[in-house]
């Protein structure tokens, strides 16, 4: 018997993964670099389905029909090019390797040039929804070829978390566009829980609710348009009391959020892209400025505001609902707006809805939010940007005067709220009839011989400033 996929990197993703084929009714093959985690896998879960371990390289390889499909799940970065450099060797054209850890999206493209040349085929995919999604249903992002999407989408398709029986797993576009596109979902995620964290903070600190009390107010939007996991394990986590202390479990956490990176290459490619992503930007500085405790430790002595501004809008809750709710549309739209961007500068042709559409379930950020956005780019494919899609509008709209309370509050009172204010200001620069980027432009030609364009006729100009300040073409 031979097995129609195999996984090689055997911890907790890739354990997962292989136990979610196998519990699918697929012979998997199974290998790992030192063996022991292959015997433990086949031991505990063996009777989950049918795996065919393998000591060695070779003997994985022997042990899969053609076109061999090989997942790799090891960790991202030089163990993946040790494992492509072990595997390579031994496929035949037409093979698919798949990679199914956080790489970076620019190695994916690398690693996918470099195996096309040997006839073989690189998908890079994203996963997303941690171990749990991986063996009960993840939400999948592949790239790489549609041929090789042909041999192997029915397999992922079948393993995915569907919503309403559709797989959330699509051909997100060839070579790197798989990973890019579960970049920036944890870029998202990013964004999301800040917004979730400053959301907290105010009803904490303006509103002088406890965590318990908090999470009540959690609960109650989680039944409503805000309804996502991360609002859900959120009033989970304010729920929860330390053993020890008898303290609100948030209140015994060292207050330093960590990153493993995908946040941060987020917002270096949209910079690269020249996409403003400042809602994920904000997150990742906010997290970064969480986590320097002798600048914070330095600065704990800096005054704060005079006098404190009473206890914020009449309806503290629900202007916050309606601030966290608004952000979090921005944060979406920039997020959608730097997957298209790269789509055309790659060529990729994503569709942004199927984004929306596969990120309904499995993943972190899954929320009913997401079939609205998922609508509105079926409603007009070539949208400019979520904001201007009635949905949203309507609810960008009908939350901004809370919004504009809540930043007051919050820059008032002196509570952080990067996200929130960063959020609205994107808003209100879209939505400008002038900028005063006008005014750079002429500093830029002041100082630089930039040129600028004028409102009333085509050309670039140029002022002699040093001199005479008449008007010259450029
Ligand atoms: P780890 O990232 O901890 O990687 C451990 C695995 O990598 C082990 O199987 C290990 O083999 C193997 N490995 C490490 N170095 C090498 C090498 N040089 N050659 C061969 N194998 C090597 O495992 P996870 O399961 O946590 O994650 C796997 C991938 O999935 C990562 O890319 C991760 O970013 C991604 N991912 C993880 C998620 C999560 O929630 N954990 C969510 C989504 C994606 P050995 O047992 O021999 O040491």
């Amino acid at each position: 018997e031979k097995a129609q996929i195999g996984v090689t990197g055997l911890a907790v993703m890739g354990r997962n993964l292989a136990r979610n084929f196998a519990r699918h009714g697929h012979t998997v093959a199974v290998h790992n670099r030192s063996y022991g985690r292959t015997k433990e896998l086949v031991e505990e879960f063996g009777h989950e389905g049918t795996f065919l371990p393998a000591e060695s390289a070779e003997e994985f390889v022997a042990s899969l029909e053609r076109p061999r499909r090989v997942v790799i799940m090891v960790k991202a970065g030089k163990p993946t090019d040790a494992v492509i450099d072990e595997f390579a060797p031994l496929l035949e054209p037409g093979d698919m390797i798949i990679d199914a850890g956080n790489a970076h999206f620019a190695d994916t493209r690398r690693r996918e040039a470099a195996l096309k040349e040997r006839g073989l085929h690189f998908v890079g995919t994203g996963v997303s929804g941690g171990e749990e999604g991986a063996l009960h249903g993840p939400s999948i992002m592949p790239g790489g070829s549609p041929e090789s999407y042909a041999a192997l989408g029915p397999l992922l398709e079948d393993i995915a978390a569907k919503v309403d029986g559709e797989p959330c797993c699509v051909h997100v576009g060839p070579d790197g566009a798989g990973h890019f596109v579960k970049m920036v979902h944890n870029g998202i995620e990013y964004a999301d829980m800040q917004l979730i964290a400053e959301a907290y903070d105010l009803l904490r600190r303006a509103g002088g609710h406890s965590p318990a009390e908090i999470a009540e107010v959690f609960r109650g939007w989680n039944a409503g348009r805000l309804g996502s996991y991360l609002i859900e394990i959120t009033a989970e986590v304010l729920s929860q009391t330390d053993a020890e202390t008898g303290k609100p479990f948030v209140d015994v956490v060292v207050d330093q959020a960590e990153q493993k990176g995908t946040g941060r290459w987020t917002v270096q490619a949209a910079l690269d892209l020249g996409v403003p992503v400042s809602g994920i930007a904000e997150a990742v500085f906010a997290r970064a400025l969480s986590g320097d405790p002798a600048v914070r430790q330095a600065a704990a002595g800096l005054p704060g505001p005079s006098a404190t501004a009473g206890a914020g809008g009449a309806d503290l809750q629900a202007d916050v609902e309606q601030a966290l709710f608004a952000s979090k549309i921005v944060a979406y739209a920039q997020g959608f707006q730097q997957i298209q961007a790269a789509s055309t500068e790659y060529g990729w042709d994503i569709d942004p809805g199927d984004m929306a559409k596969i990120w309904r379930d499995g993943c972190i950020i899954r929320a009913k939010f997401l079939d609205y956005i998922r609508k509105a780019y079926d409603k007009q494919p070539g949208l400019a940007s979520l904001l201007v899609d009635d949905y949203f509008l309507d609810a960008v709209a009908g939350a901004q005067d809370a919004w504009r309370r809540v930043v007051a509050t919050a820059a008032q009172q002196g509570i952080p709220a990067p996200g929130f204010a960063s959020a609205l200001a994107y808003y209100d620069g879209l939505r400008a009839e002038r900028l005063p980027a006008a005014l750079i432009q002429g500093q830029r030609d002041f100082f630089g011989a930039h040129t600028y364009h004028r409102v009333d006729k085509p050309g670039a100009f140029h002022t002699l400033w040093a001199g005479d300040r008449n008007e010259v073409p450029a």
